[in-house]
């Protein structure tokens, strides 16, 4: 049966994008329209369809939240068009998530619907935060209540003292606002003081922050501690249980803001990296990376492609460009010719793998300089025909090492072009101005020119955090120098890796 005109009431998750459940993941990525609420990751978003509309019905600065009235209205205006709408919720849809008014519109409209649950956030704030909410001796229950933020309605909606008399672990949703009348409710219906009690704040995300203390102590805490909404508040004896230290806190570049320039098509990898490590990620793009090349010299290396001794990557992107026209050239892999094939670094050679091609070369320090020299090194240069497959810059020394020094007959083969990107289109932009960052990363020549010549937009205001600058090798820093820019910490080795490395040693937990 065909899925057009339907509704599917999602949760995304607390906010780990790790999170999202494998089917919330393909409905996102096949919706016609999706519909979504502040709590949900701007991350995920970024996974949907290019032609997929997306309406946020959030609340936003100046503009109020999409009254639940004309959300409705929308899921079935849209479904009746005959679309798959995807209806995205933070967390699960069921917990405080107004699923169930959207089910009971959508069966009176009569338009069909799937909801898929999501992980919650007292769950996923308990696990990410090293909270137990029950254990055996401590806890036997759960109970999700709200404390409802709206400050216009007068009180709690929830009897927090019969709550407290009922005992167990008490997982408080939009409580922040009203965080002294909940506590005083709690001790009113005969909770001690010394109830063990806790707060995280932003969970699962790299902004998470947490506090553990107990109940008489909760208001101050929170205060001194600066957490903010979105959090859960959780109290019961099984929380006591908690530590200080916990696994999500305790990575090594947890707490840390890192920038990343590289083009946004090439930044996953580092970031996900930093990521993984505990840093939170700005994305300034400093370059951008487009396919270009001559058409003339496409035709005329592809129909000699045969006759190269040895055909050199500079670059994934050129891997990945060069066989994407390879293939509209020839059917079959064999045509590529018997030559060696050289790689610039890892990376690339791990793109060129993909093609199931074995890399003869990869140089110990990934530069154009080491892969001339290890070439020339092979003794197999003098007058063989080498193709470098690049992009517009730093291509001039390896051509100039090869032609020079190795005799041999260059050609070169540009696929893409390397421009500097417009920085204020960043929308990390103003996060990094207004707070700085720790460490700002470089990882080629052409990032440490943009950020020189972007200097103005990139400026910090008074007090924010001024970051050190990290880069990936001896190149790059060279660039920094000539641009005036400082050089703190340098990767032992150019690779995405030893610059994980290299920032975890200097920003990492000995150093905090
Ligand atoms: N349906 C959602 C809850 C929506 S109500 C769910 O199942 O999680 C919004 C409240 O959820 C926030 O006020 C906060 O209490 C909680 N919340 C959502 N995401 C959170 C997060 N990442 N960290 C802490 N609390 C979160």
């Amino acid at each position: 049966m065909s899925d057009s005109g339907k509704v599917f009431l999602v949760g995304a998750g607390p906010g780990d994008l790790d999170l999202v459940t494998v089917k919330a993941m393909k409905l996102v990525s096949s919706c016609e329209v999706v519909v979504y609420d502040n709590l949900v990751n701007p991350r995920l978003l970024e996974k949907v369809s290019g032609d997929c509309e997306r309406i946020d019905v959030g609340k936003q600065p100046g503009r109020h939240t999409m009254p639940q009235e004309e959300i409705c209205k929308l899921l079935v205006d849209k479904a009746q068009e005959g679309k798959r709408v995807l209806r995205l919720k933070g967390g699960d849809p069921f917990v405080f998530g107004r699923c169930a008014e959207e089910m009971t519109v959508l069966d009176e409209a009569e338009v069909p619907y799937e909801i898929v649950p999501g992980v919650t956030a007292a769950l996923a704030c308990a696990a990410y935060a090293g909270i137990p909410l029950t254990h055996r001796d401590f806890g036997s229950s759960i109970a999700f209540l709200t404390g409802h933020e709206d400050l216009e309605k007068e009180s709690l909606r929830v009897d927090f003292a019969k709550f407290a008399a009922a005992g167990g672990t008490l997982c408080v949703y939009m409580g922040m606002g009203k965080i002294r009348e909940i506590v005083d409710k709690l001790l009113d219906g005969g909770l001690s003081e010394d109830r063990p009690a806790a707060v995280v704040s932003h969970g699962t995300l790299s902004a998470q922050r947490k506090v553990l203390t107990t109940l008489g102590s909760l208001v101050d805490e929170i205060e001194k501690a600066g957490l903010v909404a979105p959090a859960v508040i959780f109290v019961g004896n099984a929380v006591g249980l908690a530590q200080q230290q916990d696994w999500f806190s305790d990575r090594p570049l947890f707490g840390r803001r890192i920038v990343v320039t590289r083009a946004r098509e090439q930044a996953g990898k580092l970031k996900g990296m930093l990521e993984k490590a505990g840093a939170e990620v700005l994305e300034l793009p400093l370059i951008e990376v487009k396919p270009a090349c001559e058409k003339e010299v496409v035709a005329e290396v592809l129909s000699c492609i045969a006759s190269y001794e040895w055909v050199l990557f500079t670059s994934a992107n050129g891997v990945r460009e060069f066989f994407n026209l390879f293939f509209r050239a020839f059917s079959d892999i064999r045509s590529f010719g018997p030559m060696r094939i050289a790689c610039v670094g890892a990376a690339t050679a791990k793109e060129v793998e993909k093609f199931n091609l074995e890399v003869d070369l990869v140089p110990e320090d990934s530069t154009a300089e080491h892969l001339a020299k290890a070439l020339v090194d092979t003794d197999s240069l003098d007058s063989a025909n080498v193709l470098v497959v690049t992009g517009n810059r730093n291509r001039e020394v390896l051509v100039k090492l090869l032609e020079e020094i190795g005799r041999a007959i260059v050609d070169v083969m540009p696929l893409y072009e390397t421009d500097y990107a417009d920085v204020e289109k960043a929308p990390a932009l103003d996060s990094y101005r207004n707070h700085g960052a720790d460490a700002i990363v470089f990882t080629s020549s052409s990032t440490a020119d943009s950020f020189a010549e972007q200097e103005d937009v990139l400026t910090l205001v008074e007090g924010a955090l001024k970051p050190i600058h990290c880069s990936i090798g001896p190149v790059t820093s060279e660039s920094l120098k000539e641009n005036g820019l400082s050089v703190d910490i340098e990767a032992s080795k150019s690779s995405l890796e030893a610059v994980v490395e290299t920032l975890v040693k200097n920003l990492g937990p000995s150093k905090a």
